[in-house]
């Protein structure tokens, strides 16, 4: 079988079981998006949701965000990962789009990567969420299952991880993906203790654990 064919296969396996994956971030507002996937890295969704619910509510616009204390915005979000990194590019994030963008989230790759807090990722997911422009986010559920199932290798930095699933899958296809093998990695080939027995791909994985 040809790497095409195998990609074919595990893209139509992963969306039969998974056909309505979508992001699991809460937002209403353009600014919430993005302020949620930055709170998101090294962290769960769930745990972000968790305290945007009351952050969202409380703080309504960037310019909350700007004048707030950094132990009040501390305070909302200290049961996350690296929060006072996070609450830090959160306020100058906000200072920096109301100067800067007149309190408009920019709509380019290089300016949302300029941004404190926000990398690659974060700026990928944005635009593919927010404005549907392809894209394919790599977070570590996408790196684990593309090396897992051979459409990259152990050792990819997430950009060639990147770059190797926008060769192989059309342009069409990529927000979906990101979506599809977040959910595969996130609820069934786990980082430990994948379900590989039950598992459609199992003769097309390089690294089965049974
Ligand atoms: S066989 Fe196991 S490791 Fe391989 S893709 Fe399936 S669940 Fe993941």
């Amino acid at each position: 079988m040809t790497k095409k064919e195998e990609a074919k296969i595990i893209l139509s396996e992963i969306t039969k079981m998974f056909p309505d994956a979508t992001i699991e971030l809460n937002f209403q507002q353009k600014h919430e998006l993005l302020i949620a996937i930055m709170l998101s890295a090294q962290t769960t969704d769930k745990a972000v949701n968790k305290i945007t619910e009351k952050l969202f509510s409380d703080f309504r616009t960037l310019e909350d965000y700007s004048h707030a204390s950094l132990p009040l915005l501390e305070s909302y979000i200290k049961t996350i990962g690296l929060y006072r990194n996070k609450a830090k590019n959160l306020k100058k994030l906000a200072t920096i789009i109301i100067d800067k963008y007149d309190g408009d989230v920019p709509d380019t790759q290089k300016n949302l990567e300029d941004l404190p807090g926000v990398g690659r990722k974060t700026a990928n997911v944005f635009l593919a969420e927010y404005h549907k422009i392809p894209r394919i986010a790599v977070d570590t559920h996408v790196s684990r299952v593309s090396i897992r199932l051979g459409l990259a290798k152990k050792g990819d930095s997430p950009l060639q991880v990147e770059k190797k699933l926008m060769k192989i899958y059309d342009k069409s296809q990529w927000i979906s993906l990101h979506h599809k093998f977040i959910f595969f990695g996130r609820y069934f080939c786990k980082a430990r203790n994948p379900k590989c027995k039950e598992c459609p791909l199992l003769n097309i994985c390089k690294m089965p654990v049974i």
